[in-house]
């Protein structure tokens, strides 16, 4: 199973952390990778679209700022899928992402999206 965020959507609210019995993600400070460079923010197979730049992507940058900061100014994390090989596709964090940014990759090739609204 590939498991990957889009981190241009992530709020970084933690659902997908909390509710997987596998423990697929791991939410990563934006602090210790600003812009993605260092590999932490973007360490799981997202695609290069769908990765995390900072303010290098003024567009994605300044929608979390405004949007996601100032309703929610303790999310300041995005959610990284380290471990997507355990996943046992029980869909709880396609439901409870309020990003609908998770996307899944079956081994036969079907993809499955966040679905929360
Ligand atoms: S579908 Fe996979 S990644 Fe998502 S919560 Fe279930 S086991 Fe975890
Ligand atoms: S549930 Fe979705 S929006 Fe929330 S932290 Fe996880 S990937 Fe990001």
């Amino acid at each position: 199973m590939k498991v990957y965020v889009d981190k241009t959507k992530c709020t970084g609210c933690e659902h997908c952390f909390d509710v997987c019995p596998v423990a697929a993600f791991e939410m990563k400070n934006i602090a210790d990778d600003p812009d993605g460079s260092k590999g932490l923010i973007n360490a799981d197979e997202t695609p290069l679209e769908q990765q995390w730049k900072g303010k290098e992507d003024q567009s994605v940058y300044a929608k979390w700022n405004n949007d996601v900061q100032k309703c929610h100014d303790h999310y300041k994390k995005k959610s990284v899928a380290v471990n997507g090989s355990a996943c046992i596709l029980c869909q709880a964090c396609l439901i409870e992402c309020e990003g609908e940014c998770i996307t899944i990759i079956d081994d036969q090739g079907t993809t499955y999206h966040s679905i929360y609204k």
